[in-house]
């Protein structure tokens, strides 16, 4: 069985992120780049299906500029086998991602997508689902297990009341959340190995997917800084406060 996985770049969950001086977006110039963090997740379920046997190949796939091959080559030295970039340089937008990873799950007929939950960049958390209605393939997100048979994945979800567990009929697409599994780190010996594993190129008008950018970004700020706190000498001055000056009893 194959397994299809997106990966992200996105910037790195501890880097700080600077607003552009013209309110335009985020300045990611000589900030560190990585996988999207549900994306290792999603890596690595497809790892492990591919260790425990149900799975015979990993392909990788990122939609977005030449610097994209560094997460995919990260893939590939976290156990993928072989990796596609849908070259733009448009800004990626969730609707152009799914219809891009549409049509690569077209060429390469997957049994199973997997993506993460959300990218930390825009928190779209949108990419799957559409993906998903796209293809008209069942899915579930927000995975916390995955079982997989020749027909069918049995997947696990975090829903707000608890845990909800549901068969799809393969082909599906399943989206990570955090406690699905807890990623590896690259081996050294696998670093190198990755250098060599096939990573192909296509363009947006190799698959024949417009990636134009449908929303319009007005305007990026800081979050207002925090005021300090304030010390009260007691309970009737804590009061006091709440009531005349935050009006909050
Ligand atoms: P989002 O809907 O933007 O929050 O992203 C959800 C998931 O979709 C991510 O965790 C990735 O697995 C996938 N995804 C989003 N954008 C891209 C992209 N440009 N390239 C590859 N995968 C992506």
């Amino acid at each position: 069985m194959k397994v299809l996985v997106a990966v992200k770049r996105v910037l790195d969950y501890n880097a700080k992120p600077r607003v552009k001086p013209d309110g335009s977006g985020i300045d990611l110039s000589s900030l560190k780049m990585s996988m999207n963090p549900f994306d290792e997740i999603a890596v690595e379920e497809a790892v492990r299906l591919k260790e425990s046997g149900i799975v015979s190949e990993i392909v990788l796939v990122s939609i977005g500029t030449q610097a994209c091959q560094d997460v995919l080559r990260t893939g590939l030295a976290l156990g993928g086998d072989r990796a596609i970039l849908v070259e733009t340089d448009l800004p990626v937008q969730p609707l152009g991602v799914a219809k891009a990873i549409t049509a690569v799950c077209e060429k390469e007929r997957p049994q199973l997508l997997i993506l993460g939950k959300q990218a930390i960049d825009d928190d779209a958390c949108q990419t799957g689902q559409m993906t998903a209605a796209l293809l008209g393939w069942p899915q579930a997100t927000f995975a916390s297990s995955v079982e997989v048979t020749s027909e069918y994945a049995t997947v696990t979800r975090e829903v707000d009341g608890g845990l909800e567990t549901r068969k799809l009929t393969l082909p599906a697409v399943v989206t990570t959340d955090l406690r699905l599994n807890t990623p590896r780190y690259a081996s050294l010996p696998n670093i190198m190995k990755a250098k060599k594993k096939p990573l192909e190129t296509l363009s947006a008008a190799d698959l024949a997917v417009d990636l134009a950018p449908r929303l319009n970004i007005l305007k990026v700020v800081e979050p207002a800084a925090r005021q300090g706190g304030v010390m009260v000498s007691d309970v009737a001055a804590l009061i006091d406060k709440l009531r005349n000056e935050a009006k909050v009893i």
